[in-house]
């Protein structure tokens, strides 16, 4: 793999096989508590992260993360490969598409990965809360 490419997955194999194993458990507590969330990122490089840091700062735009390239459990790799130790979720509208806005239905989802003993971005301070948001520690 390209070391500085920009990498930006979905796929949970790119997960950690801890944080997949907690992933898949808390993918059926939403099913089955009623919450429809989709991951949308898993694992990404640290080029894609310094990217992303980029964005409200030296590049227009929204400020979209508080980690460079290196610092976010996005970017974790073994072995040489993508093992991610954080997820990024949307809740899904009836249309089949993405809820940016139901804090309630994000507070739902962030309480039931709490609840399984991972750390959910909503549950951080100020400007740094973080609802679409999951880290296994
Ligand atoms: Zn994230």
């Amino acid at each position: 793999m390209t070391v500085n490419a920009r990498i930006s997955s979905r796929d949970l194999d790119d997960l950690h096989k801890h944080m997949r194993g907690k992933i898949d458990t808390w993918l059926e507590a939403c099913v089955r508590e009623g919450v429809k969330v989709k991951i949308y990122q898993t694992y990404r490089s640290n080029a894609m992260q310094d990217y992303m840091y980029e964005s409200g700062r030296t590049r227009k735009g929204k400020v979209k993360t508080w980690a460079k390239g290196g610092q976010s459990l996005h970017n974790n790799i073994e072995d040489g490969k993508p093992a991610s130790y954080a997820i990024d979720f949307y809740i899904v509208n009836e249309k089949g598409g993405a809820d940016w806005k139901s804090i309630d239905l994000y507070t739902k989802a962030g309480r039931i990965a709490t609840r399984l003993g991972m750390v959910w971005g909503g549950n951080w301070n100020g400007k740094k809360k973080d609802y679409v948001h999951i880290q296994l520690f």
